[in-house]
């Protein structure tokens, strides 16, 4: 349960991140309890959330980073990730994006595309290295979760469908400048049935004996992200059930000696310590509801407007019996809403209200739209910037 310090809430600009660093500390560590069961590795995928204290408090938990872009790269090297535990995904990677990896000795890049590999192999013989590559294969498994953030079906823009694969190793045994470590996937986020997981086992488990049949061994297995939190229930688990998680795949995929499996979890570790507080401005009676006009929008968190997300939402500074509110933002646009016909303590002028489970995909996607000033960011432990 997240005990708001409203206290300390007095004074500061809203809207702001809230994030509690106490709990995040204790996902890292049951993740990290899991994880040595099997000796598994995590790298963090930065794009869930890059706020630097973030980044370098689970650098010092020893995971590795997962990136998406050169920007990323350089903020997971700035907050300590160790280079050889940075990887390196996207299906569009700009030359000096692909240059700034090599020349840090970054510990895979995960190619998307025959063009791609071409392009990585030729940077690195211009620079004289060799790049470690795993390819990321679209392995047409349902993710059964929001379209928008489905990846591994064959219509998605994402990694080599098997039809592509033949070509591809054709042309990767030809380069001098390319290593094979393995093979990766990433099949979509928010996914909470683990049978969809326990599918991409059996995928990875066949495309695996394929590869060893035509001669090529498969040092890493990487399943990507993906796991889901509550979003409905922020306190009930507010850390996420990783032993199940990792038990799909240790009953689910036979490790090779000496191979090693990865992860690259966003949500799930950053996704329920961080909530937006908002004040709100005005309620404003219409025909036939009541809108609670808060001062933040989808500027500072747009997966409502772009995801139909669902936010609990709650008002920390009311305790008058709920009302009905939809509770919507100030931008000028009719997605700016969080949520509609939901029940909040009555809200006045200047309540607070936290939008919970905002630590994922929130202040990273946050936009300037409207000219709005970006969100700061609150963290109980640390003075603030
Ligand atoms: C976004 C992404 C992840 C993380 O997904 P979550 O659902 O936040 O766990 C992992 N790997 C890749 C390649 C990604 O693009």
């Amino acid at each position: 349960m997240i005990i708001f310090p409203i206290e300390r809430f007095q004074g500061l600009r809203t809207p702001f991140y809230y994030y509690d660093t106490e709990l995040l500390r204790r996902t890292l560590d049951v993740l990290g309890e899991q994880t040595a069961r099997y000796g598994y590795q995590v790298h963090y995928a930065v794009k869930a959330n890059a706020n630097p204290h973030i980044l370098s408090l689970i650098a010092r938990k020893g995971l590795g980073a997962d990136c998406v872009s050169g920007g990323e790269v350089q903020a997971a090297l700035e907050a300590g990730f160790p280079a050889d535990r940075i990887f390196f995904a996207g299906v569009g990677k700009a030359d000096w994006e692909i240059r700034l990896g090599l020349e840090h000795g970054i510990g895979c890049f995960n190619v998307e595309s025959p063009a791609e590999l071409r392009v990585i192999d030729e940077l690195a013989a211009a620079l004289g290295r060799t790049a470690p590559v795993a390819l990321r294969i679209n392995p047409n498994v349902d993710a059964h979760t929001h379209a928008k953030i489905t990846t591994g079906l064959e219509e998605n823009k994402f990694g080599i469908t098997s039809g592509m694969l033949p070509g591809v190793l054709a042309v990767m045994a030809d380069m001098k400048h390319v290593r094979f470590l393995g093979i990766h996937f990433h099949i979509g986020s928010q996914i909470t049935d683990l049978s969809v997981f326990r599918n991409l086992c059996l995928r990875a488990g066949e495309l695996q004996d394929d590869l060893e049949a035509l001669g090529l061994s498969v040092a890493h297995l990487n399943f990507g992200g993906g796991l889901g939190i509550d979003y409905h229930h922020p306190d009930r688990f507010p850390v996420p059930d990783f032993e199940n998680y990792f038990s799909v795949f240790r009953q689910s995929v036979k490790p090779r000696p000496g191979q090693q499996f990865h992860f690259e979890l966003g949500r799930s570790i950053v996704g329920q310590c961080g909530t937006l507080i908002a004040k709100a401005l005005y309620v404003k009676e219409g025909e036939t509801k009541k809108f609670a006009v808060l001062d933040a929008g989808f500027t500072e968190l747009i997966r409502p407007a772009m995801y139909d997300a669902y936010h609990y939402i709650e008002n920390l500074t009311s305790n008058e019996p709920p009302e009905t509110y939809d509770v919507v933002g100030p931008i000028c646009e009719s997605s700016d809403v969080f949520a509609k016909g939901r029940k909040l303590n009555r809200v006045r002028r200047n309540d607070l209200i936290a939008i919970r489970s905002a630590g994922a995909y929130g202040e990273a996607m946050a936009s300037q739209y409207n000219c709005r000033r970006l969100p700061e960011a609150f963290f109980p432990d640390l003075p603030l910037e």
